[in-house]
């Protein structure tokens, strides 16, 4: 999964992010994938899917699109990092228009800087979360948010 292209536009920041042939498309592909984007962010399991609204994203985390889970790493970064927990995300795809694999993810935010912080965390949680390897801090990602974040938390809450 790579990240393309960021643009931040005034009310959400839009994401182009492909994901290569041989690269692992849906968390289903293996089911480390779900339990240990679970353990490192608890509050995934709380997230509404505005994509079908019956069903929360914890029922939708073990088989849905990598992209997708990223959008909802990303929104829970930033909840971590005190941005309202009623911001909204949305991955959509067309692949006869924009090509195999790529994916729009679109980010709605408090703080611009926020946002793009946890753009670049989400793509490392990913990593770590198909790949394995050496967990990424999140304590210390939720730190470097903070630092970057001008305007005040709303939520602010210090689970992890
Ligand atoms: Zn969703």
């Amino acid at each position: 999964m790579r990240v393309d292209r960021v643009t931040v536009l005034p009310e959400r920041v839009d994401v182009l992010i492909t994901v290569g042939g041989a690269e692992t498309l849906r968390t289903s592909a293996d089911e480390r994938v779900s339990e240990r984007a679970m353990e490192m962010l608890p509050g995934l399991g709380r997230h509404r899917c505005d994509n079908n609204q019956r069903r929360t994203f914890a029922d939708e985390i073990g088989d849905t699109e990598v992209p997708h889970l990223f959008e909802h790493v990303v929104l829970e970064l930033m909840a971590l990092a005190g941005s309202p927990r009623s911001l909204r995300g949305e991955t959509v795809w067309d692949f006869r228009r924009d090509g195999d694999g790529v994916f729009r993810v679109s980010l709605e935010y408090d703080d611009d800087l926020v946002c793009l912080g946890a753009i670049k965390a989400a793509g490392r949680v990913v990593r770590y979360v198909l790949d394995g390897g050496k967990p990424p801090d999140i304590g210390a990602e939720r730190e470097d948010l903070l630092a970057l974040r001008r305007v005040p938390a709303t939520s602010g809450e210090p689970e992890v």
